[in-house]
């Protein structure tokens, strides 16, 4: 085999090297089927097997409640930022907790469905900060209240889900689902653009309370109403059959190694060995408050554009790939997804201080 890199992008991301494995092993034959996954009918056995497998492991891991379905649709993440408000912008009136840019994406669609307020922003602290939200900031006349639950840009996210009383709380979790427990049953709904913890780029999993599916405002063109995928189980058009069978093989490897909770470990280990190296660094900082920072997008800077590009080439050399910041903020970034091994951010840490030493 070639000799793989840590790749720590913050999506299309790495999967773990045993899923790869397995579906290598599976590519051209799957189950003795004589075909490879992607050959197959999504009308036949194997793969409806294969679907309602990846349900009811997702429903296992993340323990969620009879009373929510789960969802298949291609468009990511940013398909359900039109999707929410389509399906559930009734009294035209959205609450937004505004922590950065895909926030602000998000927000920007509902305002095409009426009116939107920001319940709470961290805008003039350059979001640093996940702002307080408590149900007296809501307006309970709102449709939804939506809160980006990690923030892939600026390095934060959600430690406390915010009480928003009657009003369903909406959550964009595409950059930390199934890195730590999140209560289900505190959200209407949850999203997640597959391509970070779950499997390969080409849809969204949609986690949604039954009573909030079924009641589109009008005009809501078929495939975008949820009330289409949940009656037809996620195959009333040909979904994305390759990508639910990796997320199938990822949450088997999550749930061997002892689902979310062992898995927050890790990924507990892996942000404490990333922010110590920052913390006592005399060339790299990361700003965000300490409470706030996400497990699995670690932001930081030199403060000097040139040095840090030469961090993101040099480290590109020593096999550790894509630790530029995105575009709008610049600096560097590190994800640390669930399939980024513990060596991975043992090596990235050498890295560093090597770096340092060499660039003081
Ligand atoms: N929300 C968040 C928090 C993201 O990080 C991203 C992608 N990086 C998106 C939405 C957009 O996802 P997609 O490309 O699946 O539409």
């Amino acid at each position: 085999m070639e000799e793989r890199v840590f790749n720590f992008s913050s999506g299309p991301s790495q999967l773990p090297l045993p899923v790869l494995e397995k579906a290598q092993k599976e590519l051209v034959s799957y189950g003795g089927t004589g075909m490879s996954v992607m050959e197959m009918s999504h009308r036949s056995k194997p793969i409806i097997g294969i679907a309602d497998e990846t349900v009811a492991l997702l429903r296992e891991v993340m323990n969620i409640p009879d009373n929510y379905k789960v969802l298949f649709i291609q468009g990511g993440a940013t398909l359900q930022f039109a999707m929410v408000p389509m399906n559930l912008m009734k009294n035209k009136k959205a609450d937004f907790v505004m922590t950065g840019y895909w926030a602000k994406k998000a927000a920007d669609q509902s305002k095409a469905y009426g009116t939107v307020r920001v319940a709470a922003t961290d805008e003039a602290n350059g979001y640093k900060n996940i702002p307080r939200l408590d149900k007296s900031m809501v307006d309970p006349q709102a449709d939804f209240v939506h809160i980006t639950s990690n923030n892939t840009i600026y390095g934060t996210r959600f430690t406390e889900i915010p009480d928003t009383g009657d009003v369903p709380l909406v959550a964009d979790a595409s950059s930390h689902i199934l890195s730590e427990p999140l209560d289900v049953s505190k959200f209407g709904i949850i999203y997640a653009g597959a391509q970070k913890n779950m499997g390969p780029a080409g849809m969204a999993t949609v986690i949604i309370r039954e009573d909030l599916i079924g009641t589109p405002i009008e005009g809501t063109p078929v495939y975008l109403n949820y009330k289409t995928h949940a009656d037809a189980e996620s195959m009333y058009n040909t979904p994305p059959v390759y990508c639910i069978y990796i997320c199938k093989l990822v949450l088997e490897w999550l749930k061997n190694l002892g689902g979310i909770p062992a898995m927050q470990k890790i990924n507990e280990e892996k942000a404490k060995l990333l922010y110590d190296q920052i913390d006592n660094s005399k060339i790299f900082r990361n700003e965000v408050a300490v409470k706030d920072r996400s497990l699995m997008n670690v932001i930081f800077v030199t403060g000097n554009p040139d040095l840090d590009k030469k961090f993101v080439d040099e480290a590109k050399k020593a096999g550790l790939i894509t630790l530029n910041g995105h575009k709008a903020v610049g600096g560097l970034r590190a994800s640390l997804y669930n399939a980024m091994p513990v060596e991975g951010v043992k090596a990235l840490v050498e890295f560093m201080k090597k770096f340092e030493m060499e660039n003081k």
